[in-house]
């Protein structure tokens, strides 16, 4: 059941990369990538539904006895970033660019829905879920929304990313917590701006800012346990809008920041005291302040029992001590947490390597790891099976 290197698949697995790679789209506009992907499935005879969240497409392969239903999941889009590689398949979309590897997702996902038609020696059935829109516009809360469970019922939904850095041939799987919640904060300071050389006569707006600057470090220093790891939180302002002249003090500023965290309670304290120190601080000053925090994406966590699934699968591919079971969870955060949150199964990270093109995600010269096409699709076929056993095999 394991796809090899340099197999027809593999190449065919490569070519469809190539291509995906050459014609980024962003979110929601998935329109070339969507007709791409489901061309393939119907060359395969395979069941497919179009147009939840719009570009969304659902592939259905049924075993050869009747069982339970999963899901599996790629995300299709991509991200407003200039390509900065020089390879024959670089991106032909000005200004867009594949740089988080979803074609490599789309293509491992495609690769064992294709293998999965004609190897369908399984009891039950599998949905494939194309997604649009993870990257910040949350297709997968949309599809969701639109009925995707109600549509396809899964027991269980199963998501894979590459992660640059784990080594090729190596997989990460998390019992609970994989990806932070994230939400985004904006906060307005109004004091009252003048000739700066008289500041006696202003509410300095700025002063007051730098204090609140301060003053939401000690959030997670002196509010949350510095042991208990479920309490992990970061808050960063990232952005300062003020001012003009080095001689006028303005009437406002805007802070801008992001906030993570894993668990809901602790995000609803942090977000309690951030409004304190706004509304306190600013009225020690004389100023006023108007805070917003926008929810993004909830938190990804993983159901441990399915978890244990993933990880038996990858360790029939490439054995125990290939896959890490003890990586920190990342701050960074994923719309796969909808689908999460509305049915159990899990997420697990497959090892891009550390070679040229494997630097971070998101940056301008990342490159999807073709070597590793074959073993996301083994992993999918590997879960597939080990999930959808035959009653005569136990
Ligand atoms: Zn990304
Ligand atoms: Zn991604």
């Amino acid at each position: 059941m394991q796809i090899t290197q340099n197999s027809t698949l593999h190449q065919t697995m490569t070519s469809w990369r190539h291509w995906l790679h050459q014609h980024p789209e962003l979110s929601f506009q998935e329109k070339l990538t969507s007709d791409y992907i489901a061309d393939i499935l119907k060359q395969h005879r395979i069941e497919i539904h179009r147009g939840l969240a719009g570009t969304g497409i659902v592939a259905t392969v049924h075993g050869t006895q009747p069982g339970k239903s999963i899901g599996l999941r790629a995300d299709m889009d991509a991200l407003p970033l200039q390509e900065n590689n020089t390879f024959a398949h670089r991106s032909r979309h000005d200004g867009i660019m594949h740089a988080c590897g979803h074609d490599g997702h789309s293509s491992m996902l495609l690769g064992a829905a294709v293998y999965l038609q004609t190897h369908n020696d399984f009891a039950g059935t599998v949905h494939f879920i194309f997604q649009p829109a993870e990257e910040g516009d949350g297709g997968g809360r949309v599809m969701v929304e639109e009925g995707l469970f109600e549509k396809f019922p899964c027991t269980a939904v199963f998501g894979m990313h590459n992660w640059p850095g784990l080594p090729v041939g190596t997989f990460a799987v998390h019992d609970k917590e994989v990806m932070a919640a994230v939400d985004t904060i904006i906060i307005d300071i109004t004091g009252r701006g003048g000739h700066a050389a008289m500041p006696d006569q202003l509410i300095d707006p700025v002063l007051t800012a730098a204090q609140i600057i301060c003053a939401l470090q000690s959030i997670v220093s002196r509010n949350l346990s510095a042991v208990d790891t479920s309490q992990a939180a970061v808050i960063s302002i990232t952005a300062i809008n003020a001012g003009t002249a080095s001689n006028v003090m303005p009437d406002q500023v805007q802070l801008k920041g992001t906030l993570r965290y894993f668990d809901n309670d602790i995000g609803n304290r942090i977000k309690i005291r951030i409004k304190e120190i706004v509304e306190h601080t600013c009225k020690a000053m004389g100023a006023s302040g108007k805070l917003q925090i926008k929810q993004g994406y909830p938190a990804t966590i993983n159901t441990p029992e399915h978890a244990k699934q993933c990880v038996a699968a990858a360790t029939q591919l490439v054995g125990g001590e290939s896959v890490q079971r003890n990586l920190p969870p990342s701050m960074g955060a994923e719309d796969f947490a909808y689908l999460l949150n509305a049915c159990d199964g899990a997420y697990i990270w497959i090892g891009n390597g550390a070679g040229q093109g494997s630097c971070m995600l998101h940056n301008d010269h990342y490159d999807f790891n073709d070597d590793i096409l074959p073993l996301g699709a083994s992993y999918w076929i590997a879960l597939v099976h080990s999930l959808l056993k035959h009653s005569s095999a136990g």
